[in-house]
C-alpha cells in the first residue's frame, strides 16, 4: 500500500495528505484465502490536470505496475485500488466508474478507515460515514475487522 501511494505520489497533481491507519479484513465471499489488507488515502487531486477518470486510470496504471493480475473475483491480489469519493461529485461513467463506490456503504474495511480521515465525513447522498458503520454487521480486535 505504501508503495502504491510512492508511486502516485509521482504523477504532478497527485498529493497524498491523510493516511487511515491499516486494517487486517477478513476475507468476505471466497474465505478460503489469507486476510487482506486495507488503508484509505486522502489524495488532493488537482482538477485543472485531473478528470476522475483520468485519475482511475492513473490508478489502474499502478496496479499494472506492481502486477495486479485480474484472475479470481473477489480473491487473492497483490492491490486493489478503488476510488471511493471524488470530492462531493456523483459520477456513473457507464461501467467504467461509478463514485461514490457503489459498495462503499457496506464495507467495514472502507468505511471505518474513512473514519480516521475525517469522523464527520459524509456521502453526496447526506451519509455520514459514521451513521453507515451503525448499519452493518460488524466487529473488530485492534485493527482486525471481521465481517461477514
Ligand atoms: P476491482 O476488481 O474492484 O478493481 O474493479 C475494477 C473495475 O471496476 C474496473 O473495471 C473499473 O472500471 C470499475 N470501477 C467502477 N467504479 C469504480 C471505482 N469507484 N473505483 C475503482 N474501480 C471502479
Amino acid at each position: 500500500m505504501n508503495q502504491a501511494v510512492a508511486r502516485l505520489e509521482k504523477y504532478e497533481g497527485i498529493d497524498p495528505e491523510v493516511w487511515s491507519e491499516t486494517y487486517e479484513t477478513e476475507p468476505q465471499g471466497l474465505k478460503d484465502q489469507p486476510w487482506f489488507k486495507n488503508q484509505v488515502v486522502r489524495f488532493d487531486v488537482d482538477p485543472e490536470l485531473w478528470s476522475a477518470e483520468g485519475f482511475l486510470s492513473t490508478l489502474q496504471a499502478v496496479e499494472g505496475q506492481m502486477d495486479r493480475v485480474r484472475d479470481v473475483k473477489n480473491g487473492p491480489r497483490t492491490i486493489d485500488l478503488d476510488i471511493i469519493l471524488f470530492g462531493d461529485r456523483v459520477i456513473n461513467s457507464g461501467a467504467y466508474l461509478t463514485v461514490p463506490h457503489p459498495r462503499a456503504l457496506d464495507r467495514a474495511f472502507v468505511l471505518l478507515p474513512m473514519t480516521d480521515i475525517d469522523p464527520e465525513l459524509v456521502f453526496p447522498d447526506g451519509t455520514s460515514v459514521t451513521d453507515a458503520l451503525k448499519k452493518i454487521d460488524y466487529r473488530t480486535e485492534g485493527n482486525k475487522i471481521y465481517q461477514d
